[in-house]
């Protein structure tokens, strides 16, 4: 058999999982080999994604920020705007569609900030699979509008107060149910990270962002971008942007990372910048633990960053320098967030306002001919809560006129 698919990113990635998952991992591979080879299977997909999901998603230049601050221009791809506000539905659609093409009957899902679920839910309801969702206990509270959607799509949410009632707790209880149930459920994961083939089948569904991209920008400025920059979770979004140009040396990729609090408080979700090598999720990976290997609690005011590890590819990105992987914190996150709200009319997700900060730090500092191509992710309306009582708690941010 051919899979075309590499199970390791040099050190990373892999399969440690228990015995009874080795079989399901090797079914999802073969299956997965042969439907990305099946022209249908590509068709069906992108139709989906056309008819469906809305794409291609725009490029919008950002001209009032970008003459704000003086420097680079600043260029958005507006995954914002597909169906379901955020990137994540261009992957479950894939999953789903694979679930389908395998004869699963259950799709079960982990969640954070409650995209992935919803997404999940969505494609449950577009597919009529029954869905069951794993959430941490805290993030039920802190994204309780995701919650009342999953519902309404019709899938069952399962609050998880294990641990510290968050995405790996959730993911975690996922594993769990997969590893009782994999005859006739399938597991969709909403990253890049988890044991092979998740992250290349993750990367491969969310690379139409960057290829998409690539083709705009072209048509667009006659070029490619100089900078492309995302924010990184388990880094779906980032791996999907950077598929479209890691042939292309003179772009730079850049991936964000949520610095919380600050790297030096220890409060924030940084695994490549501030964690080191371990096993997660059944990946080899870059990860946030004590010296005894014990997972540390992970602090974003974005729940969607909020993640311990990070996909195992943008581990290997980093070392071989092909990728550099920044951070930026809460207070600057907000920040951009206010910036594009008022310069742009775009209400951006608490995540993908990381990477739009870290595009507002670099421009001033660049020529105006310089592109910085940043990705989107998501749309706001979900962390308007979060965004209000985090200026409640921040009152001095809101006298300086952020
Ligand atoms: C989930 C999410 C992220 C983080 O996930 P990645 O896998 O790192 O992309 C980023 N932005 C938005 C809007 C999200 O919903």
């Amino acid at each position: 058999m051919n899979t075309a698919l590499k199970s390791h990113y040099g050190i990373y990635g892999g399969q440690y999982v228990a015995e009874t998952l080795m079989k399901p991992l090797a079914d999802m591979e073969a299956a997965y080999a042969k439907a990305k080879a099946d022209p249908e299977f590509q068709r069906e997909f992108h139709e989906i994604l056309c008819d469906y999901v809305g794409r291609e998603s725009p490029l919008t230049c950002c001209r009032r920020l970008s003459a704000s601050l003086g420097g680079a221009q600043i260029v958005l791809k507006r995954e914002d705007l597909n169906h379901t506000g955020a990137h994540k539905v261009n992957n479950t659609i894939g999953q789903a569609l694979l679930a389908r093409r395998m004869g699963k009957r259950r799709l079960i899902a982990e969640t954070g900030a409650g995209m992935h679920g919803v997404a999940t839910a969505t494609v449950a309801a577009l597919f009529g699979i029954p869905c069951e969702v794993y959430m941490g206990a805290i993030d039920v509270k802190r994204q309780a509008p995701n919650v009342a959607r999953m519902e309404m799509l019709g899938a069952t949410v399962h609050a998880v107060s294990e641990g510290s009632a968050t995405l790996k707790d959730a993911m975690n209880e996922a594993i769990r149910d997969w590893v009782t149930n994999c005859d006739d459920t399938f597991y969709v994961i909403g990253t890049v990270a988890g044991p092979h083939p998740y992250p290349a089948m993750v990367r491969d569904f969310q690379s139409v962002i960057g290829v998409e991209a690539r083709r705009q920008c072209l048509e667009k400025f006659g070029r490619l971008p100089d900078q492309a920059i995302a924010c990184v979770g388990g880094g779906s979004n980032a791996m999907g942007l950077f598929e479209g140009f890691l042939d292309d040396p003179s772009v730079r990729l850049v991936g964000v990372e949520a610095g919380g609090k600050g790297l030096a408080t220890g409060e924030h979700a940084a695994s490549i910048n501030g964690g080191r090598l371990g096993v997660l999720h059944g990946a080899k990976t870059m990860l946030l633990q004590t010296d005894a290997g014990q997972i540390i609690d992970t602090y974003s005011v974005s729940a969607g960053l909020d993640y311990p590890g990070v996909g195992p590819e943008h581990c290997l990105l980093h070392d071989t320098g092909r990728a550099e992987y920044s951070v930026i914190n809460d207070d600057e996150a907000i920040e951009a967030f206010d910036q594009l709200c008022r310069f742009e009319g775009i209400i951006p997700a608490l995540e993908s306002s990381h990477a739009v900060a870290e595009a507002i730090k670099r421009a001033p500092t660049l020529p105006p001919e310089t592109i910085l191509l940043v990705n989107l992710s998501g749309r706001g309306d979900k962390d308007l809560a979060s965004i209000a009582a985090w200026k409640e708690n921040h009152p001095s941010a809101i006298d300086s006129g952020r």
